[in-house]
């Protein structure tokens, strides 16, 4: 089948990619010219395990192609997808659709045939409904019908997530478009019915708002387990024993229950505001999300304290070496990282910071005013009064600890995320604070 894709981000190049892998005929579009030539080009705009191969493997058989040119790019396809950013609006926290809503209008006015339009991004429930409305009053062709295929992928694993999903999501409305949406969308999904994927096909509104309460929940288990991890703290019980203990109870599962800096990255964050805004808007509340919110609110702001208090109390002249920057490992992706409030708290405090990150850098210099950037992660040890683990790449698992101490002019190691051992730590001669692990004078050498 042809297909396009409208936004060719970490969604929709993944997505389109993978399309293109099941034998279909994919046409990535961008607005960002930079984006498509480098693609053409056969560089990757971001960095996802695997990726380059299966875009390279893909265009060189023809089957995936990129264009600025929307018009161009929609050519002959029965579906077109639509994965533009859909950011926090400034001010009141909602989803902006903007970018969605223009992409949409520029379809109708290029569209010469009718063909099902598919949202990917992630958008409030309505949406939809909103984009149908539009398609119609731009004169979209008769037929034309919309349905809404919310994306799960994880960034770090997206290609796998992408075709081995634990369900696909795929809102229609058989009664306005006799089936059309759904027919084609079991067409595109095809190769997955044959690996046994479940396809859940719902409303449209449902599907939008399973997206975003899928999010919620996980966002919630991250809030849950980080107050968990407090408790832990003042206790003296150990948080990594507790989510071990809880998460092999089938009802409860082991996955998003790692205490540690809070959660960012480009979906959470925005997702569980925008979802908030929804149920404000419907004049529903929504306690749990809005206490989850302010949990991972407080949880960002208090890493520097965490630092502050490793070193003493005071942060003053002090030098301290960050291991990760991004959002999580495997990805270059900075969006509402931790490490951006850390950072921003650490300088203010008076401390200067050197930080490393396997692939993080680019993106994350233009955020991070005042900061240095170290070559190996080893480096960010020297002379440094504190190292503080922020991103558990698989690289710093194995950093030699006595190495690192031998580096340091302070002892101090605080791991955000819980990546060494402390007896361990402890033996190399550093002052351990862990997430949720006992007290933490319990792990401090000194
Ligand atoms: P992104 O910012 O990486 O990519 C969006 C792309 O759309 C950009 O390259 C931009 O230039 C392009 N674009 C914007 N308007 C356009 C237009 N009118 N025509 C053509 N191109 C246009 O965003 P992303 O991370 O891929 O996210 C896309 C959507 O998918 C969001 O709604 C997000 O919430 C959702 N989502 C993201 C993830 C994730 O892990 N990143 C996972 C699931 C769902």
């Amino acid at each position: 089948m042809r297909i396009a894709m409208i936004g060719t981000g970490y969604v929709g190049l993944v997505s389109g990619a993978c399309l293109a892998d099941f034998g279909h005929h994919v046409t990535c579009i961008d607005k960002d010219g930079g984006k498509i030539a480098a693609l053409e080009a056969g560089i990757m705009p971001i960095w996802e395990p695997g990726l380059e191969a299966l875009v390279t493997a893909n265009a060189k058989r023809g089957r995936l192609e990129f264009t600025t040119e929307l018009a161009a790019g929609i050519a002959g396809a029965e579906a077109v997808f639509i994965a533009v950013g859909t950011p926090s609006r400034r001010g009141d926290g909602h989803a902006d659709l903007t970018f969605v809503y223009e992409a949409v209008r520029e379809l109708a006015r290029a569209l010469t045939g009718p063909v099902v339009v598919v949202t990917k991004s992630t958008v409030p429930v309505g949406t939809g409904d909103e984009i149908a409305r539009i398609l119609a009053e731009e004169g979209a062709p008769e037929g034309t019908s919309v349905a809404s295929n919310p994306e799960f992928l994880r960034e770090g694993a997206a290609i796998r997530d992408f075709k081995i999903p634990d369900r696909i999501v795929a809102g229609v409305e058989d009664a306005t478009d006799g089936g059309r949406a759904r027919d084609v969308l079991k067409e595109i999904y095809r190769p997955l019915f044959l690996n046994q994927a479940p396809i859940l096909f719902t409303g449209r509104r449902t599907a939008e708002l399973t997206k975003y309460a899928a999010n919620a929940f996980l966002a919630m288990k991250i809030s849950f387990i980080n107050e968990i991890a407090d408790l832990c703290e003042a206790v003296g019980a150990d948080v990594q024993e507790v989510a071990r203990g809880i998460g092999l109870d089938n009802r409860i599962g082991t996955k998003f229950l790692h205490a540690g800096p809070g959660y960012g990255g480009s979906c959470f964050p925005k997702d569980t505001l925008a979802l908030l805004h929804s149920a404000e808007l419907a004049g529903v509340e929504q306690r749990i999300i809005a206490t989850v919110v302010a949990v991972n609110d407080a949880r960002k702001a208090g890493n520097a304290e965490r630092v502050r208090h490793a070193v003493g109390g005071d942060l003053t002249g002090k030098r301290i070496g960050l291991l990760g920057l991004t959002f999580k490992p495997n990805t270059d992706d900075m969006r509402d990282a931790p490490s951006i409030p850390l950072v921003a708290a650490l300088i203010a405090g008076g401390a200067s910071v050197v930080a490393f990150d396997p692939v993080g850098r680019e993106q994350a210099e233009p955020l991070l005013a005042g900061i240095t950037f170290a070559d190996d992660a080893l480096a960010v040890a020297d002379g440094a009064d504190a190292v503080v683990v922020v991103t558990e790449w698989d690289e710093f698992r194995g950093i030699d600890l006595a190495d690192m101490a031998s580096r340091m002019r302070g002892t101090a190691l605080v791991d955000l995320r819980n990546v060494y051992d402390p007896a361990e730590a402890k033996r190399a001669g550093l002052s351990y604070r862990g997430i949720g692990r006992g007290k933490p004078e319990a792990n401090s050498a000194s």
